[in-house]
């Protein structure tokens, strides 16, 4: 037992040279390797190693909230994005960085490096395609959310999941508070442009608004319909020339698969309510489009070819009524799309006003600007939980009225 140390990157070349699978990948010796921190993420450390014949990626979580040494928090989050990682990887081959080591006492993870990727969401600033990487995470969020569900497995399958994912109580704590309960109430974490302060009263007095919020407080903590990812922001995406990956399951649980939905539509939503060129905007719409109609179409053909052995809806149940196996199918989509449309809008409301804020309005100088934009964005965010959205179109339409400035 090696009592848990913080890496730096000498440490870092000491962790690697101590295990020689790892060190082989690199090649050479340790004085040949390279090391460079690119950390930008809240929590947790991230090292980029460089050898001679090959090159890795080394994630530590530490004993704080990494832009806030104040805030102490226990070290296993890296053991859940190991084994969040370990479970997906087969099930979405190539989408995700290769898993190569655990280490449970250091809570390192040792993974595929990345090299020629950038974040979608730098990606996205830069003024990337974002519908050929919406594309393949519907189809991402399709396999891991449907492959890891009751539909496509008995019971006694979920349950080791379910029961291990169910652990992670400090990242969903994080969750909980920081999206789903810290925007509604004063706390000191919150914080937003002194023009927002009316819209954000008004927000919070809305009767409406409060309603849908306790109903998806209860979506998520009670509704086990999948492994999530938990964290499917842009920054949780990475994509070069030619791939996409997704990164970063560390928040993950068993909720909602809409919470995984509403998350990505939400990024794409932010970054058209902080942009004014009109052929941005419609790619951006686009891209929401095709997110979510490769979702819907990619779970469904999952449903009716890799059912095999489930608990739920078992065809044989409904080899006399078929008809209403469609039925209830397609009203679990639309029960997926209901979540997904108010997670949108939590996440939304919490990357305005709450503690972990987007960069996607960075870019504008203009302070009344910055305000007006993200007021509209804001608005799009409080209708969506005041009235609930029957389609993607009418997501889309809205997006369009609310943030047309
Ligand atoms: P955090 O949990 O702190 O947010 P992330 O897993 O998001 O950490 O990683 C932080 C940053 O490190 C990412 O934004 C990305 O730039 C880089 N990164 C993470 N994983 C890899 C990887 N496998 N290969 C290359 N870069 C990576
Ligand atoms: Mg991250
Ligand atoms: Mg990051
Ligand atoms: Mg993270």
């Amino acid at each position: 037992m090696t009592a848990y140390r913080t890496l730096d990157p000498e440490g870092v070349k000491h962790f690697l040279a101590a295990r020689r699978d790892l060190a082989e990948r690199l090649g050479g010796e340790a004085q040949d390797w390279t090391v460079r921190e690119v950390s930008d993420g809240n929590l947790n450390l991230v090292f980029l190693v460089f050898g001679p014949s090959g090159t890795l990626c080394v994630k530590q979580s530490l004993p704080h909230v990494r832009v806030d040494p104040d805030w102490k928090m226990p070290l296993d989050r890296t053991a859940f994005e190991a084994a969040w990682l370990r479970r997906i990887e087969p099930l979405a081959p190539g989408l995700t960085p290769a898993f190569l080591d655990f280490d449970p006492e250091q809570f390192v993870l040792t993974m595929e490096c990345l090299n020629g990727f950038v974040t979608l969401r730098e990606a996205l600033s830069k003024g990337a395609d974002p519908i050929a990487p919406s594309r393949i995470l519907g189809g991402f969020v399709a396999r891991s959310a449907f492959l890891t569900s009751y539909f496509a497995q008995p019971f006694e399958a979920v349950a080791p999941d379910l029961a291990f994912f169910s652990g992670n109580t400090t990242l969903t704590r994080i969750t909980v508070d920081l999206v789903l309960t810290d925007p509604y109430r004063e706390h000191p974490r919150n914080h937003w442009l002194p023009a927002l302060d009316a819209d954000v009263a008004a927000m919070r007095a809305d009767p409406r608004i409060i309603a849908r919020i306790g109903a998806l407080q209860e979506r998520f903590l009670t509704t086990p319909q999948a492994l999530l990812h938990g964290d499917l922001h842009s920054g949780s995406i990475m994509i070069s020339d030619r791939d996409v990956r997704v990164i970063d399951g560390e928040f993950s649980l068993y909720g909602p698969i809409g919470f995984d939905c509403g998350l990505y539509l939400a990024h794409l939503a932010v970054a058209h309510a902080a942009t004014n060129d009109v052929a941005r905007k419609e790619a951006l719409t686009a891209a929401i489009r095709t997110f979510w109609r490769t979702f819907c179409s990619d779970f469904l053909y999952l449903w009716k070819t890799q059912a095999n052995g489930a608990d739920l809806y078992t065809p044989t149940t409904f080899s006399n009524a078929p008809h209403e196996l469609d039925t209830l199918r397609a009203h679990f989509i639309s029960g997926v799309f209901h979540d997904a449309a108010g997670f949108a809008a939590a996440e939304i409301v919490r990357r305005l006003i709450g503690y972990a804020q987007t960069s996607d309005f960075d870019h504008i100088q203009d302070e009344q600007s910055k305000a007006d934009r993200q007021r509209v964005a804001l608005s799009f965010a409080c209708d969506l939980l005041r009235d609930a959205p029957a389609d993607i179109d009418a997501f889309t339409e809205r997006l369009r009225q609310d943030t047309d400035l």
